[in-house]
């Protein structure tokens, strides 16, 4: 199996540390908002990557974290804690805040079919673990304290931009603003470690005690912490969106090489930006949309992971409405055409016939995942096989046992790339319909008493209509 290593900035051929077993990292969610679409295309790219280590034969022990403290609204250490500014805004305590968009969290992987990973670790359940790569760093010589935080000394890390391949001079100029912030960091890159309850701090709530005075973590320690807690160093893979390599991959590496002497991990992999026209997608660019924002639009969350896998991760990937829909035509259609192919009655004669179209599909299916998840291609790949079974079902030229293998290989490749096609899609029962339909004339004639009746008569048969931009929308309970 191919995969592209950001570390080397080359197509590699994956060896695991240890035979038939991978050790993935993945970068969690910071906590304090719903996720939007553009992370949600990272989360989908890793998944397809442990899928595919699994098709081809791994046990795959995968951890991710949760940052639930200490990331500021910059990245780079400057700002206010992202929790806790969200907590003021939305009158909540910072617990409760991370707590529900946690949750939120949770149900977009459910609803993407994301699998979950087998060890999840928020990063206030790892604080004394923090706590003990800290003074490893102190002992090494890469941690110092000012009278503000701990901080890490990246002039004293050789090949601190080893990942990133910046130029150290422009990171400089990058984090200029920083120097300002606190005049005792020996140099501009250095990043905190750990943050005392000083200055603009002086009332963070989330606090624990340390060596050097109560406060909290900085955002780069969890991952250092988290991943090795469950995976020790060096582990396999880690994984994130491209956002991280400047800094916080940059600053994961320095931390757990500086107190280990020895790499975080082998293979760095790294997700391409969903965009928006020429704009990345973020909630201070105000173009934030999540994935309840494309169901309220009438898109079922496949359509949005149908939408994706078209690209390569690799690729930047242009979100637009009308994109978006393709996708929907396409996935739908991809679905009937499977479920429609495979749920003919097998009445055919028991005539002899090569088996070979199904094994070469398999293969090419096999070959494009394996060439650095190329998940159009694998895609691409299907779409041939299927239009190759229709042409025989049309001329009979097609036997039961045949079928049967196609449709197994076809299952497979379902399972690799988590479309659910062969999924029944909900079905509407037609009385259901003609009320909601009844439902939207009423609305359309301002006779909304009647409307509402009619929504409550439907909630009680167990329905919920939902007024879309795109007209009502209904669904069981
Ligand atoms: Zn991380």
């Amino acid at each position: 199996m191919l995969l592209y290593n950001t570390l080397t900035r080359k197509k590699e051929t994956f060896k695991p540390l240890k035979a038939k077993r991978v050790g993935l990292y993945t970068c969690g969610p910071t906590v304090y908002n719903y996720a939007h679409i553009g992370n949600l295309r990272t989360y989908i790219f890793e998944d397809i990557l442990e899928r595919t280590l699994i098709f081809s034969g791994y046990a795959v022990n995968r951890v991710m974290n949760i940052t639930d403290v200490g990331h500021l609204t910059s990245d780079a250490d400057t700002g206010e804690d992202k929790l806790e500014k969200e907590a003021k805004e939305e009158k909540k305590s910072v617990w409760d805040i991370a707590r529900f968009y946690t949750q939120a969290f949770f149900h977009d992987l459910e609803l993407l079919n994301i699998r979950i990973p087998k060890h999840i670790g928020a990063a206030t359940d790892f604080v004394p673990q923090q706590l003990d790569l800290i003074q490893k760093l102190f002992k090494n010589g890469y941690a110092y304290e000012t009278s503000n935080a701990v901080y890490f000394d990246t002039g004293k890390f050789k090949d601190y931009t080893k990942l990133s391949r910046q130029n150290i001079k422009d990171l400089s100029v990058g984090v200029r603003d920083e120097v300002i912030e606190d005049p005792e960091k020996r140099n501009p890159a250095d990043f905190a470690l750990w943050f005392k309850l000083v200055g603009k701090f002086k009332n963070h709530i989330m606090r624990w005690k340390s060596p050097w005075g109560e406060g909290f973590p900085g955002w780069h320690i969890e991952c250092s912490a988290i991943s090795t807690s469950f995976l020790g160093q060096p582990f396999d893979i880690h994984t994130g969106g491209i956002d991280h390599i400047p800094v916080h991959h940059t600053n994961e590496i320095a931390q757990s090489e500086g107190a280990y002497h020895k790499p975080l991990a082998i293979y760095w992999m790294h997700g391409e930006f969903l965009v928006l026209k020429d704009s990345r997608m973020g909630k201070s660019l105000g173009n934030f949309i999540t994935l309840k924002t494309l169901m309220d639009n009438g898109f079922h969350p496949m359509h949005y992971r149908y939408f994706v896998l078209m690209a390569h991760y690799r690729s930047p990937l242009t979100f637009t409405w009308e994109a978006l829909d393709g996708a929907r035509i396409g996935y739908e259609k991809l679905k009937n055409n499977i479920q429609t192919l495979f749920s003919e009655p097998a009445d055919f004669p028991k005539t002899e016939f090569s088996e070979k179209p199904v094994l070469e599909f398999s293969k090419k299916f096999k070959e494009a995942l394996f060439d650095d998840l190329n998940t159009a291609s694998a895609l691409g790949a299907l779409q041939l096989f299927l239009k190759l079974c229709n042409t025989l079902l049309e001329t009979k030229d097609i036997n039961a046992s045949f079928l049967l293998k196609a449709q197994k290989a076809v299952r497979e490749a379902d399972r690799v790339l988590g479309l659910n096609l062969f999924e029944e899609t909900e079905e509407i029962p037609s009385h259901i319909g003609h009320m909601v339909k009844e439902r939207e004339i009423y609305r359309g004639n301002k006779q909304f008493t009647q409307a509402d009746a009619l929504r409550k008569k439907l909630d009680a048969l167990g329905y919920v209509v939902e007024d879309t931009p795109k007209g009502a929308r209904v669904r069981k309970k």
